[in-house]
C-alpha cells in the first residue's frame, strides 16, 4: 500500500523541481482554493448568483445582501486569504511566480498580498453605484446594505451582475502571461478558462478534472495540502 503522505513529499519535490528548472511560472486559480476560507466552491457560487436579477438586489436589497454576506462577504473578511494564497503572494514576492490568473471573484490572492493577479471574471473589489455609476472598492461591501455614499444609491457588485468594465484588460493580461509561460500550476480549477498554450501543466486538485489529460504532474490533493508541504521543502517564510 503507498504511503500518501511520502507520495505528496515526493510529488512536491518534482513540483519544485520543475519550476527551478522553468523560465516563467504561472499560477491558475480557481474554486478549489478558496474552500479552506470557506467560500463554498463554484457550483455553490453560481446558485447564490443565480438567484438574482438585478431587479432582485433592488426590489430586495436586505434580501439580497443578507445571503451575500454570509455565503461570501463574511468568510472574506473573517477568515480572509488561507494558507495557499498566501504561499503563492510569497513565491510571487520572490520572484518565482510570475503572475496569478484567476476566476475566483473573492479578491483573496490580493488580500494576501500577491502584486500580480489577473482577475478574469472581475472582483468584488469592483462595485458600482446602480444610480451615478461611481466605483468603490470591497470595503463598501462591509456595510449590511451597502450605498453610495455620495448619492445613497444601492451599490452592485461588479462580478454578480456581470458589469465587468474592467474584463477586457485583466483577461489580455491572462492570456499574455499564459502565452509567456513555459509552466502553469493549475490549482483548484474547474476548468472555466483554459486558454494554456504548450506549457508544462502541474494540476493541483483533489477530484479529477479537464487538465488531468496533458499534465506533467498531477496532484491529488487539496492546495492547502501541497502548499503547506511547498512552503516547508522550500523554507519559504508565511
Ligand atoms: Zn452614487
Amino acid at each position: 500500500m503507498q504511503n500518501s503522505k511520502v507520495d505528496l513529499s515526493e510529488q512536491v519535490a518534482e513540483l519544485i523541481d520543475l519550476m527551478d528548472n522553468a523560465q516563467f511560472v504561472t499560477s491558475l486559480t480557481g474554486a478549489g482554493i478558496s474552500v479552506d476560507s470557506d467560500i463554498p466552491d463554484m457550483e455553490m457560487m453560481d446558485d447564490v448568483f443565480g438567484l438574482f436579477e438585478e431587479s432582485t438586489l433592488e426590489s430586495q436589497p436586505k434580501k439580497f445582501y443578507k445571503a451575500f454576506h454570509k455565503d461570501f462577504i463574511d468568510p472574506i473578511f473573517k477568515t480572509g486569504p488561507n494558507l495557499t494564497h498566501k504561499v503563492m503572494a510569497s513565491l510571487e514576492k520572490e520572484g518565482l511566480l510570475k503572475g496569478i490568473v484567476t476566476t475566483n471573484v473573492d479578491y483573496l490572492h490580493e488580500l494576501a498580498g500577491a502584486p500580480n493577479v489577473a482577475d478574469i471574471w472581475s472582483t468584488l473589489n469592483v462595485n458600482h453605484c446602480l444610480d451615478c455609476g461611481r466605483i468603490y472598492d470591497i470595503n463598501i461591501l462591509r456595510n449590511d446594505v451597502p450605498r453610495c455614499p455620495v448619492c445613497n444609491g444601492l451599490i452592485s457588485p461588479d462580478p454578480v451582475f456581470r458589469h465587468i468594465a474592467t474584463l477586457p484588460d485583466q483577461r489580455k493580461m491572462a492570456d499574455d502571461w499564459m502565452a509567456e509561460s513555459d509552466l502553469t500550476i493549475v490549482t483548484g480549477s474547474n476548468g472555466y478558462y483554459s486558454h494554456t498554450s504548450n506549457q508544462a501543466i502541474v494540476n493541483i486538485n483533489p477530484k479529477l478534472n479537464s487538465f488531468d489529460r496533458g499534465a506533467k504532474l498531477v496532484i491529488r490533493a487539496t492546495s492547502n495540502e501541497v502548499f503547506q508541504e511547498l512552503a516547508r521543502q522550500m523554507n519559504l517564510k508565511v
